[in-house]
């Protein structure tokens, strides 16, 4: 009797999967030490991240002036010098949008969204600090590139890197620029992993506190999210749920991040 399960396929992609796995993007986390691979390099992904940040701007509400900008580029002037030289090929910026939407993300390359929906529970500019100091981590780790790589989405993101992005069918662009962060702008939500979460708490808590911010207020900013799931919980929940794991995890690191803060306010 001949083996129902044909080897050819199985060999022909295994052989795909490593090269696709050894031509990928080697990064290097050096909050952590943690090395990773992703499928864009840096100047794909601020490809694409400025193409999605154009593209989201265009379909908001901007909010060029008042209190609310005035708030956004405070904190976030604070901490883009907080990301150190992972980030020196960022070109960082910030834009807010009005949306009763309670949400915020950075794309790949720096450039970063805030709904002035995410306000109200931030509450102040230490709880803001904390939330765009985890987002801006995700950027700064790649975690997005990493995980078209998982995804095994190489081919398409090379597609689009290569100019041709508005060619390729909505629903695969659809995933492309989900798995980039800006998710729920495009209606498909794709959670970043657990392992993704913690190592962008654990580096956005690092990232405040260099900045000045009381790395204490990001424990307080997850709890009053965990304890606010009512009927609408905020659109930020959706991919970053907040349960006493996360809490207790955030807790175990605040001593490193105590110790970054107590440097800042001596500078
Ligand atoms: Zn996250």
């Amino acid at each position: 009797m001949k083996p129902s399960i044909k080897i050819i396929p199985i060999i022909i992609a295994a052989i795909l999967i490593i090269f696709q796995y050894f031509s990928s993007t080697k990064f290097r986390n050096p909050e952590t030490g943690k090395v990773s691979r992703g499928a864009l390099d840096s100047s794909d992904e601020a490809v694409l991240g400025l193409q999605s940040y154009r593209e989201v701007l265009s379909s908001s509400d901007v909010v060029a002036s008042g209190p609310e900008a005035d708030l956004v580029n405070r904190v976030a002037k604070r901490l883009i010098p907080a990301t150190g030289v992972v980030a020196n090929d960022f070109q960082w910026e910030v834009s807010v949008v009005r949306s009763t939407q309670a949400n915020a993300f950075c794309l790949p390359g720096g450039k970063i969204v805030v709904y002035t929906g995410i306000l109200p529970s931030t509450k102040n500019e230490a709880g803001l600090a904390a939330v765009l100091g985890h987002e801006m981590a995700h950027a700064t780790l790649h975690h997005g590139s990493q995980r078209l790589l998982k995804q095994g989405l190489l081919q398409t993101a090379l597609v689009g890197t290569s100019a041709a992005i508005g060619d390729m069918d909505t629903g695969k662009r659809q995933m492309v620029m989900a798995a980039l962060g800006a998710g729920a702008q495009y209606g498909v939500i794709l959670p970043f992993s657990r392992g993704d979460e913690s190592e962008a708490d654990q580096t956005g808590l690092i990232y405040m506190a260099r900045a000045g911010y009381d790395p204490q207020e990001a424990v307080a900013f997850w709890e009053r999210m965990s304890q606010s799931g009512g009927a609408k919980p905020p659109a930020l929940l959706s991919d970053h749920p907040s349960d006493t794991a996360r809490i207790q995890r955030l807790r175990d690191e605040l001593p490193k991040a105590q110790a970054e803060y107590e440097k800042a306010r001596r500078n």
